[in-house]
This record gives structure tokens, C-alpha cells and sequence, in this order.
């Protein structure tokens, strides 16, 4: 069985017409699909009935399994979807007034490990698939608008940000798929500046997803210098934050807007003092000079939001205030992001859903056969114990 959901139009149209049906029958599947929530074939009286038959027998539209879904007191709705394996991913709806943004996740976990993000504490288990990621969007937008009895015109979802479990671009073959269904007039008909990747700043991906479909970027930088970034963001080590900015700048040419969204997550003590607003503040606006040429921005601050093992603390809400302070007085447009669903965690960063850590384990296996194997008999129990104790 083929899940159709794995399909941008164009991919839609190649297997139809292997099917050996004319290319626009693929834009009316498209449009059954995602503009209309169908999933049974038999339904899409439009389309030829031996061609109905072909996709009752081969193909399918398969939704993700739904664990659990919960509803926080300000109407933010997490959904967990079970998908297979022992991991789960989480989709977040937040309803605000005149739209509704879903955020979507990418990974099952995410390598990229960064101190303060309990998604990056479960380490990393695999890529969602195209399929995957439409499919929590094909969820939430068709099961709201069944609860919200919204028209068939009406949109439950006008805004999409990939800032849910996982690095998008670092799952960049099936992130852009996905997008593109997003995007399409005849699917979900999101404006590019509508559809937002954040990204924890993978470089080369910046550069390619700016030429293969620019939508809105939002840069995680969470620190003014390499030293603390290295530390919040390990990534950093491979792109520091010169090149990162660079890319940003790049990627500006084709942007659906003239400035790049620059999330910075306020810490306690960590990455919120006045100085490090002023380095902030230094970094993005630049000199003028070739060597600091600055970056069209504006600021997104997101206080922390604090999960168990983290060992870190939000900012309070004076530093945080002073912080943006700062910011809009060296003239950057700067927003503090309000928290919301975290009753439910369902804020930034607390997404956990469940995931199996492959990577990890292996390594953590191969190092205790490597403590084995150079390990006299007697120091075994040792040195075991005190691997237990490194990773605890
Ligand atoms: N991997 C991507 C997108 C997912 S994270 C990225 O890092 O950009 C979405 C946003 O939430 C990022 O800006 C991330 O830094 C931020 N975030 C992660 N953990 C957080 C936490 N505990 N509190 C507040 N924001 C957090
Ligand atoms: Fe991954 Fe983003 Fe979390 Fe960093 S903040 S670990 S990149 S999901």
C-alpha cells in the first residue's frame, strides 16, 4: 500500500500517471485530500471509477495513530501520535485570535542535543518520513474543523512552524515534500511567510532550503558568542555563529520576508545579562563594515521553559523585560513569546513525546564493550558502575 500523504503534487502526478492515469487526475486526488479531509476512494465521485478501484487496491491515505490528546486551560491542544517502534512525536494547535498556528515535529528526538531542550536530552531516533510530517497537519486541520463545524472554506490552520521535535533540517529530504503540500494552492494553500523552519542552524541546509523552497527561518541562536553558544547549542562547534549569521544574510535574498526571526530562550544567569544584550544587539546590527555586516532581524525571546534534569532556570520576568529593553533601543524590533500550554507541557522545548534513543544506546554499548574488552576482569564492576554514574 502506498500512503498518498508521502506525495507533494508533482510526486503525486509521476505515480499517477504510472498508474497510467492523465497528470490532473493526480490534482484532483490532491485536492480530495487535503482540502477536504477524504480518505475513501469510493467516495471521489469525480474521479473515473476504474481509476477508484486502482487506488482501493493499491493505495492509501494513512493517518497517524493517535495516543493521547490534551487540551490546556488557554485551548492549546497537544496531540502524541504513536509511530511505531516505542516512539512517539507531538503535534501543538495554538488557537490565538485570528489565527491558529499548529507546530509541527520533524524527528522522533533530535541530535542536535542542546542544553535546554527536552527533546534534545531523549536523544535521537529517526527521521519522520514526508508522510509523517503532512500527516499531523492533515490530522489537526480536518479533526478542528469537524469540531469547530467550520465551512468547507474556512481554515482551522492558517499558520504552520516547524519548531516541534526535531532539527527540520536536519531531515531536510522529507522536510521539503512536506512543505511544498503546505504550500500548494490546491493543498493546504499556506503563504511561504505563513509556513516558518526553525532551525538550531545547519549551515549548508540554510543555503538549499533558500533555493528549493524559501519559506520563513527563524535561527535559534540563544547566545551573543561561539564560547556559551558551543555550550547551549553543540551544533555550534561545526557552524559557528559568523557563518551562521552569513547564511541568514544569504538566505534574505529569497525570503517571503526581509527579516530573519532570531530566537534567543532566556536562561537564568545563562545568556541574560545586559552585556550579553549588548553583544546581542552588536551582532545583529553590525558596523557596516564587510567584516561586521550585522543582520535584518527581529528578536524573538522565549523565557524557559523548565523541564526535570535540565538543571537550568527561566529568567525572571525583570531580566527578561530589560533584555528586550535593550534590543529595541539599538532599534531591533523584539518580542517576548507567551507561554502557552504549558500545563500540558506543550510550551517550547517540552516536547518529549516518548522515543526510543538508538544512537545513544549504541554508543553507549559499544563504549561499555570498549570498557570490556581494555578492562582487566577485576575492574569490570567499576568501571561499569561509573559509566552508570556518568550518564545518570
Ligand atoms: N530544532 C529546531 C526547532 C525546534 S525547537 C530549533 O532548534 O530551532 C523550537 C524552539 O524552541 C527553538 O528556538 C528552541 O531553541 C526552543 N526551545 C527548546 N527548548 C526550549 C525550552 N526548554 N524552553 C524554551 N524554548 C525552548
Ligand atoms: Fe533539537 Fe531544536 Fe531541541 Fe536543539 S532546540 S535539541 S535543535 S529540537
Amino acid at each position: 500500500m502506498v500512503n498518498l500523504l508521502q506525495f507533494d503534487r508533482d510526486a503525486l502526478g509521476d505515480w499517477c500517471e504510472q498508474q497510467g492515469e492523465q497528470p490532473f487526475r493526480a490534482t484532483q486526488l490532491f485536492r480530495w485530500i487535503h482540502q477536504r479531509g477524504a480518505r475513501d476512494f469510493a467516495a471521489m465521485t469525480d474521479l473515473a471509477k476504474s481509476f477508484r478501484e486502482k487506488l482501493v487496491a493499491g493505495a492509501e491515505v494513512a493517518a497517524l495513530a493517535v495516543a493521547s490528546e490534551q487540551v490546556a486551560d488557554d485551548g492549546t491542544i497537544k496531540w502524541l501520535f504513536d509511530i511505531g517502534g516505542g516512539d512517539a512525536v507531538e503535534t501543538v494547535f495554538i488557537p490565538e485570535a485570528g489565527r491558529g498556528t499548529l507546530c509541527i515535529s520533524s524527528q522522533a528526538g533530535c541530535a542536535v542535543n542542546c542544553r535546554f531542550c527536552a527533546t534534545g536530552h531523549q536523544g535521537f531516533s529517526r527521521n519522520l518520513t514526508t508522510a509523517e510530517i503532512v500527516a499531523q497537519l492533515w490530522h489537526a486541520e480536518f479533526e478542528l474543523r469537524r469540531r469547530l463545524a467550520l465551512g468547507e472554506s474556512e481554515r482551522a490552520i492558517t499558520n504552520v512552524v516547524m519548531m516541534g521535535m526535531g532539527e527540520p533540517l536536519q531531515n531536510y529530504a522529507a522536510l521539503v515534500p512536506a512543505l511544498k503540500v503546505m504550500l500548494d494552492d490546491h493543498g493546504y494553500g499556506l503563504s511561504r511567510r505563513r509556513v516558518t523552519v526553525s532551525t538550531s542552524g545547519v549551515v549548508p541546509m540554510i543555503d538549499r532550503l533558500r533555493d528549493d523552497c524559501p519559506v520563513a527561518l527563524a535561527v535559534s541562536l540563544h547566545a551573543p558568542d561561539d564560547a556559551l553558544r558551543n555550550e547551549l547549542v553543540p551544533l555550534n562547534r561545526k557552524y559557528p555563529i559568523a557563518e551562521l549569521l552569513a547564511a541568514a544574510r544569504g538566505y534574505l535574498s529569497r525570503a517571503p520576508r526581509d527579516f530573519i526571526t532570531i530566537e534567543y530562550c532566556m536562561l537564568d544567569n545563562v545568556n541574560d545579562s545586559p552585556a550579553q544584550a549588548r553583544a546581542l544587539l552588536a551582532l545583529l546590527r553590525g558596523d557596516g563594515s564587510a567584516a561586521n555586516p550585522g543582520l535584518p532581524s527581529k528578536v524573538n525571546l522565549i523565557p524557559f521553559n523548565p523541564f526535570a534534569a535540565s538543571g537550568l532556570e527561566r529568567s525572571p520576568a525583570e531580566r527578561i523585560a530589560a533584555f528586550a529593553k535593550v534590543l529595541q533601543d539599538g532599534g531591533i524590533v523584539t518580542t517576548i513569546r507567551k507561554t502557552r500550554g504549558d500545563d500540558i507541557a506543550a510550551a517550547c522545548g517540552q516536547l518529549a513525546g516518548e522515543v526510543q534513543d538508538r544512537t545513544r544506546v549504541a554508543e553507549r554499548r559499544a563504549r561499555a564493550a570498549a570498557v570490556r574488552v581494555a578492562a582487566p576482569a577485576s575492574r569490570r564492576g567499576g568501571a561499569v558502575a561509573a559509566e552508570r554514574g556518568h550518564r545518570a
